[in-house]
């Protein structure tokens, strides 16, 4: 039995939602994608939506929504997906990684202070593992010194930050990734949020080829026909298929969450207080979305610990390698960069097995087996 790290789950009545689509008029941007953008800009508590090909688009568009661009640096947390800090090299500019705190994994506000330089134009804080990031504080820094603030929120679609769901915090952008393994599905997919009026009219025309049909944004308009490319864009549209799929797991998100609320106590009741093993800490006042269940290893080989997890037949992983390890981060100036507590997590970590679908029988094994790896000394 191969139990992975994360996993969809996806229901008769999401399948007849996409099916639905398939018998339809359109299969492309339509109607579907407006209706799954209004559901989730009303659910997270944003005024505006706009749904992409994948989260990664959106961290794209968001960047050049934002001006972004060559000369400019962006800081990003050393732990996270590469998506994060790949989407300010798109833009020509650079991503500035700041140090992560060792209690909650997430980016560290003291050291985003430390890395601001003239060139500094904005912070991704990345709610990692679906915990909010300190965003007042992060709020005060970007404030003092004049930085865009864009959330990641890839992990976190439902989390809470002092009640308040993650995309109605009044940063300028706040990303969502639809990927499988995130909190809700849409096969690919993703989408960025906003109040700003501005910002969402540059994330529509970035998200396809730059074009718009908005009169007010024209220079002039020859016609019914006519449309005028006012910005370098991308094809990043996602199609009504997927829309469908994202509106039909929208009305089932909360049950997702709350299941794996559930699953992350248990865990937490396996071990926390065992000896050479680090449970997830929450700050006081926020609600994680529970991506990942990240646990360290203090006194076990945490390579051995995960071959033999792999050897059981668990799916389990890494969540990251920090993004400055990567070649083609090394080969690009970042071969001197080192962040201490990222390097510490990401010696002892791994993300257990964590998804709505999870049974308690499959998760009592995972812990059992964890359990016997710890007793193992190194
Ligand atoms: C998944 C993820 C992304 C990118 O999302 P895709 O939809 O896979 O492109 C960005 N940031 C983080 C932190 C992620 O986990």
């Amino acid at each position: 039995m191969y139990i992975p790290y994360g996993h969809q789950t996806i229901e008769e009545d999401d399948i007849q939602a996409v099916a639905n689509i398939l018998r339809g008029d359109f299969i492309t941007t339509g109607p579907a994608a407006a209706e799954f953008e209004e559901k989730t800009a009303a659910y997270v508590g944003a005024k505006y939506a706009v749904t992409v090909a994948n989260g990664t688009a959106a961290l794209h568009i968001a960047c050049l929504a934002a001006g972004i661009q060559e000369g400019d640096e962006v800081i990003v947390p050393a732990i996270t997906f590469a998506a994060s800090a790949n989407c300010v090299l798109y833009c020509g500019a650079a991503p500035v990684f700041a140090d992560i705190d060792p209690v909650t994994y997430n980016i560290d506000p003291a050291d985003v202070e430390r890395k601001i330089t003239d060139r500094t134009r904005a912070i991704i804080p990345v709610h990692f593992t679906g915990q909010p990031c300190e965003m007042d504080e992060i709020h005060r820094i970007a404030a003092k010194y004049g930085l865009l603030v864009i959330e990641d929120g890839a992990h976190a679609l439902g989390a809470k930050y002092r009640g308040k769901r993650i995309g109605s915090l009044h940063s300028d952008m706040t990303i969502f990734s639809f990927h499988p393994v995130k909190p809700i599905t849409t096969g690919e997919g993703g989408m960025a949020v906003t109040d700003n009026e501005k910002l969402y009219q540059r994330l529509l025309l970035f998200r396809s080829h730059g074009v718009t049909r908005e009169e007010s944004l024209m220079e002039k308009n020859e016609g019914g026909w006519y449309y005028e490319q006012l910005e370098l864009g991308y094809n990043y549209r996602m199609t009504d298929i997927q829309a469908a799929l994202g509106s039909s797991q929208l009305k089932k998100l909360d049950r997702f969450l709350a299941r794996r609320r559930e699953l992350a106590k248990r865990y937490d009741r396996a071990f926390e207080g065992v000896p050479g093993l680090v449970t997830p800490k929450q700050l006081p006042d926020t609600e994680s979305g529970w991506h990942l269940y990240v646990l360290q290893f203090t006194e076990a080989d945490r390579n051995k610990v995960f071959a033999d997890l792999r050897e059981a037949g668990f799916g389990v992983n890494i969540h990251y390698i920090p993004v400055y390890h990567h070649p083609y981060y090394r080969k690009h100036g970042y071969q001197d960069v080192y962040c201490p507590n990222a390097e510490e997590l990401y010696s002892r970590m791994i993300s257990l097995p964590l998804y709505p679908g999870l049974t308690e029988e499959q998760q009592d094994i995972v812990i059992n087996k964890v359990l016997e790896l710890s007793k193992e000394r190194s």
